[in-house]
């Protein structure tokens, strides 16, 4: 997809705040300092539209990325900040559970991980939560460039097996720092448009 215009649209934390055109969403899921804000940036060609959002103290919203006005990038709060309160990470846990369960646009969830680590406890859980929901999941296997070439299908089935991928579900090894993975990221999320 070539991105002539991406904006953020909203900071919400609750429904009503969600835009209300009905214009379809793809959620973004994953662990904080993943590469998940770089993932967005690198899918738009921006520097900087997505923060990392997720450090303690600050509000944990849903950002809502309007792209090419024809559809929304939902950036989702990290999980897996050690020094969160257990208030913090229960609201992050409701809102969460609000949008995932309740949201008709929503067409599909990237959940990023890191190709060179074997997918923590909280990642098989934000998967299996997904997989609850019924919703589709494009997993997105992103630091490529940093392992061998010739480790990365070893890679790529350890992310496999440790969530237990279902379906129609695929591993998109990817790399924010090369591109690479794009075009098929980019044609595997314009499947759900
Ligand atoms: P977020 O918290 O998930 O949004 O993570 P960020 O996108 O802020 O990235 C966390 C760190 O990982 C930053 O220092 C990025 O430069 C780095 N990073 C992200 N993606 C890649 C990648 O594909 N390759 C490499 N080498 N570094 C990356």
């Amino acid at each position: 997809m070539k991105v002539t215009k991406s904006d953020i649209t909203i900071s919400a934390v609750a429904p009503k705040q969600y835009p209300p055109e009905g214009l379809p969403e793809i959620a973004l899921a994953g662990r904080s300092n993943v590469g998940k804000s770089s993932f967005i940036n690198k899918l738009i060609n921006r520097k900087a539209l997505a923060r990392t959002s997720s450090k303690p103290g600050k509000t944990q919203t849903l950002n809502f990325y309007l792209i090419n006005e024809a559809f929304h990038f939902v950036d989702v709060p990290g999980y897996g900040y050690a020094k969160v309160s257990k208030t913090e990470r229960e609201a992050w846990g409701k809102m969460l559970e609000t949008y995932f369960s309740e949201r008709e646009n929503l067409r599909a969830t990237v959940l990023v991980v890191d190709i060179r680590h074997q997918p923590s406890v909280e990642d098989v859980a934000m998967y299996d939560f997904l997989k609850f929901h019924k919703l589709p999941v494009i997993i997105v296997a992103t630091k490529l460039d940093k392992i061998k070439k010739a480790q990365v299908q070893k890679h790529v089935n350890r992310i496999r097996e440790t969530l237990a991928v279902e379906g129609d579900d695929v591993i998109i090894p990817f790399s924010s720092e090369t591109a690479q993975g794009k075009e098929e990221a980019w044609r595997k999320i314009e499947s759900f448009l």
